[in-house]
C-alpha cells in the first residue's frame, strides 16, 4: 500500500505571524497547498504549548488563536484544502503526551538545543515548568495523532522531529508494533528563509525578543522598522566600505528579493550580487538598500493586510471553521490512541467477555 502524505505543521498563539515565519514556513505551506501532492493537510494552533511558558497569560495565547488563523487565511491558507486546528481542542493529543513522556528521559529534554536556548532567553531557572521542558514530547503528538510524516518547518524546529522520530521508534521497540510512520522536516530551500534575523541583528526573528515584521503592520510601522534596522556599525559614510555579513538588511533581501526587483524598483542593478559588490566596495548608503528593501516588503505585505481587513469582519465563521475541523482531528487522534492503547495492552475492554 502507498504510504498516504500526511502535511503537519503550526504555531504557537503567541502573537501575529511576522516575516520570519513567512520565509520560514507559511511559503512552504503555500507552494505545497498549491502542489496540491497530499491527502491531508493540517495546520495546528498551538495553544496548549504556548500555555507552557504562559501560564499566566492566558488572554494572550487565546486572543492570538484567532489572530493566528487571520494571518493564515490572509496570507493565503484556504480552507478548503487544509484543516486549522485549534490543539487544545483535541484533548487526545494530552493523553499521547502522557504516554510518551514515559520513553523519553529528562536528561535528553534537557539536551534539546532549541528548548536550551528558549529557557536561556526566558530566565527560568529553578521556575521552568515541567510543561514547558516537555513542550518536543508534545509536538511529537501533534504529528504522530494525525499520522504526518511531512512537516514544514523552521531550522529550529529540527531537534523537534528529531524527538518524534526518536519517540517512533522507543514505541514500537517497547510496545514491539509498527504504527507510526517517521516524519520528515521540510525546511525552505533557501538557506536565509530557515532562521530569518531580528531587525535589531538578533539571530532569529521571534514573537518572543520583540524583534519583529508583523504580516500586519501599517505601512508606516514596516517602513519605521526598516529605516531602523541594524545594518553594519562601521559602514558610517556612504563612501566607507561595508559589510553585507550580518547585516539585516541584507539578510532580508536575501530571502525576499527576485531579480524581477531590480528591473522595477532598482534599476541601476541587475542582481543582488551586483549590489552587494557596490556595498562592499563602498559609495552605497543605508538608505538607498532600506528603500529598496521597504519596496519589496510592501508589495509582499500590501495584499495581505487588504485580506485581513476583509476577513476581521466575519470572525464568527472563522471561529465555527476553526471548531469544525478540530472535531474532526480529535476523531482521528481518538483512532491513534486506540491503536497505541491496543499495542501497549492497555484495552481493557477485551476483557469484556462479550
Ligand atoms: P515564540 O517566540 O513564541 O516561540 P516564534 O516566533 O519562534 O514564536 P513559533 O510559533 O515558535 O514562532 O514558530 C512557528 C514556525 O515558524 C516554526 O516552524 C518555526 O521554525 C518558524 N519560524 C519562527 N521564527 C522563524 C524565523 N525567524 N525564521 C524562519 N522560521 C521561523
Ligand atoms: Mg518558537
Amino acid at each position: 500500500m502507498e504510504q498516504r502524505k500526511v502535511i503537519l505543521t503550526g504555531d504557537r498563539p503567541t502573537g501575529n505571524l511576522h516575516i520570519g515565519h513567512y520565509v520560514g514556513s507559511v511559503a512552504s505551506r503555500l507552494s505545497l497547498q498549491e502542489k496540491g501532492d497530499f491527502d491531508k493537510f493540517y495546520i495546528l494552533i498551538a495553544d496548549t504549548q504556548a500555555l507552557t511558558d504562559n501560564a499566566d497569560n492566558v488572554d494572550k495565547v487565546k486572543n492570538n488563536v484567532i489572530q493566528l488563523a487571520i494571518d493564515y487565511l490572509s496570507a493565503g491558507i484556504d480552507p478548503s484544502k487544509v484543516d486549522i486546528v485549534i490543539q487544545s481542542q483535541v484533548p487526545e493529543l494530552a493523553e499521547m503526551t502522557m504516554y510518551f513522556m514515559n520513553l523519553v528521559t529528562v536528561a535528553r529534554l534537557n539536551r534539546n538545543p532549541t528548548v536550551k536556548d528558549e529557557m536561556k532567553q526566558r530566565g527560568f531557572n529553578a521556575g521552568l515548568p515541567a510543561g514547558f521542558l516537555c513542550y518536543p514530547i508534545s509536538q511529537a503528538s501533534d504529528i504522530l495523532a494525525f499520522g504526518a510524516n511531512i512537516v514544514p518547518v523552521g531550522e529550529d524546529q529540527l531537534p523537534m522531529i528529531e524527538q518524534t522520530r526518536e519517540i517512533v521508534r522507543a514505541f514500537h521497540s517497547t510496545y514491539n508494533c509498527n504504527i507510526f510512520s517517521l516524519p520528515q522536516a521540510v525546511l525552505p530551500e533557501n538557506k536565509a528563509c530557515q532562521r530569518l534575523v531580528g531587525t535589531d541583528g538578533n539571530a532569529k526573528m521571534s514573537k518572543s525578543l520583540g524583534n519583529c515584521i508583523f504580516l500586519k503592520d501599517e505601512p508606516d510601522v514596516v517602513k519605521q522598522k526598516i529605516m531602523n534596522a541594524y545594518t553594519d556599525p562601521n559602514h558610517i559614510k556612504i563612501t566607507d566600505p561595508g559589510k553585507v555579513e550580518g547585516n539585516v538588511v541584507f539578510a532580508y533581501l536575501d530571502a525576499f528579493c527576485k531579480n524581477e526587483h531590480f528591473a522595477k524598483y532598482l534599476p541601476e542593478y541587475a542582481n543582488l550580487d551586483e549590489l552587494k559588490a557596490h556595498y562592499r566596495r563602498g559609495g552605497l548608503g543605508d538608505v538607498k538598500i532600506k528603500l529598496f528593501l521597504n519596496n519589496i516588503l510592501q508589495e509582499l505585505l500590501s495584499p495581505i493586510r487588504e485580506k485581513r481587513k476583509e476577513l476581521e469582519k466575519n470572525l464568527d465563521q472563522i471561529y465555527e471553521m476553526l471548531f469544525e475541523n478540530s472535531k474532526k482531528a480529535s476523531e482521528v487522534a481518538r483512532d491513534t490512541i486506540a491503536k497505541m492503547k491496543d499495542a501497549m495492552g492497555i484495552n481493557y475492554y477485551k476483557f469484556l467477555s462479550k
